[in-house]
């Protein structure tokens, strides 16, 4: 048996008629940039998220990027952020001309760790970007109230938690603004690239519509220097369509965790994924630690189970952010998790079988001694 370790196709079969009425649509309307068909949208994911606004844009490092922008972060600015995550939520930070400043993440979450704020907070910082790591979200309450008395602004990275809760609330609805990926392989996946903030906050959502579409605020009259960041119509027509169904395959992938979880936790040599007491944890990466992760990772590809590694380096040791001047070790959980993380195939349409079948191998792999 071969198990993928993504499998989109599977994902997409049954939606296939869906989508070719809504493109056929598009076609036919002949507004493909933004329009009726991404508002519709924006609509159901802003009361998806129980939020008031939700603003389409072409990608989740744009959400990041815009979302900074439009509370102000610029230049000389300083944004608290971790070293475990995705390269894009530094990278959004640098395009605002604002320093990324690094905190390590909790080793039970893998998220921000609150109580090292206090360490970096300068006369400089200007914003916080908790990252909702592999489906679950950062302890919020501490990081708001961290923020509140500092006067800093939260803007979620939420690219990878969409339809996670913290304590009720959904991921993107706490802080001034979440940033949404719909990267294919995201819970919410477009056929291409695209990417939405949501907001309670109007005025932020208005500027962010501005800065998305050239600084417009009427066709042709520019009130600021913006960027071509809008939603294709295409997207957001099947977006809409996948919507209906992300809460059924969130279900199903905290059930296949679940059964992992159950099967793993009698194998001591891996450390599983923690859902927190305050969190529902959506699994868009089902991420186990184990020891000497490259060879058990060479193991389970050969006997045909699909493996990834988020993240293989973290964001401070890259060589893009040579110039942030960090040493290996500044960071000592951010690193050592690095090193641990092995994901393995998660996505709703996973059969009992296949679970099963990566539970055995996996298992048989690990214990017993076959890593030396
Ligand atoms: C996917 C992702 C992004 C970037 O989203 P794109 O749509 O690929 O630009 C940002 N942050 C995190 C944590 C992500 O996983």
């Amino acid at each position: 048996m071969k198990v993928p370790f993504l499998d989109l196709k599977a994902h997409h079969a049954p939606l296939r008629g869906h989508f070719k009425t809504a493109i056929a649509e598009v076609i036919d309307s002949g507004i493909f940039a933004g329009g009726p068909a991404v508002a519709n949208f924006e609509e159901a994911f802003a009361a998806f998220c129980k939020c008031d606004y939700a603003v389409g844009l072409g990608s989740g490092t744009e959400a990041v990027w815009l979302a900074l922008l439009a509370c102000g972060v610029g230049p000389g600015d300083e944004v608290i952020t971790v070293p475990s995550t995705f390269m894009a939520t530094a990278e959004a930070i640098t395009y605002c001309g604002a320093k990324p400043v690094f905190v390590d993440v909790d080793e039970r979450n893998y998220t921000l760790d609150p109580a090292a704020l206090a360490n970096v907070l300068t006369s400089r910082t200007k914003a916080i970007v908790p990252v909702h790591l592999f489906g679950q979200t950062a302890d919020m309450d501490p990081i708001l109230k961290f923020a509140r008395q500092h006067g800093l602004v939260v803007v979620e990275d939420a690219a990878q938690a969409h339809g996670a809760e913290y304590k009720n609330r959904r991921a993107g609805s706490m802080g001034e603004i979440g940033c949404f990926s719909f990267y294919p392989g995201k819970n919410l996946g477009a056929l291409g690239e695209a990417g939405a903030i949501v907001t309670n906050d109007l005025e932020l959502a208005d500027k962010i519509r501005v800065l998305r579409d050239h600084g417009q605020t009427r066709k042709y009259h520019h009130a600021v220097v913006g960027w071509n960041c809008r939603m294709d119509a295409i997207q957001g027509a099947c977006l809409a369509i996948k919507l209906r169904y992300l809460d059924r395959g969130n279900e199903l992938r905290r059930t296949h965790a679940a059964r992992y979880n159950s099967a793993f936790k009698e194998v001591e040599e891996i450390i599983l994924p923690l859902e927190a007491e305050y969190a529902r944890h959506v699994y868009h990466v089902y991420a186990v630690r184990v020891r000497d992760r490259d060879e058990v990772m060479r193991q389970l590809e050969r006997k045909g189970i699909g493996c990834g590694v988020h993240y293989p380096v973290p964001v401070h040791l890259q060589q893009a952010y040579v110039s942030l001047g960090h040493q290996r070790g500044v960071f000592p959980v951010s690193e050592q998790i690095a090193n641990e993380f092995l994901s393995l195939p998660m996505f709703p349409e996973l059969s009992e079988a296949q679970i099963e079948f990566v539970i055995e191998t996996v298992t048989e792999t690990i214990s017993a001694g076959a890593i030396a």
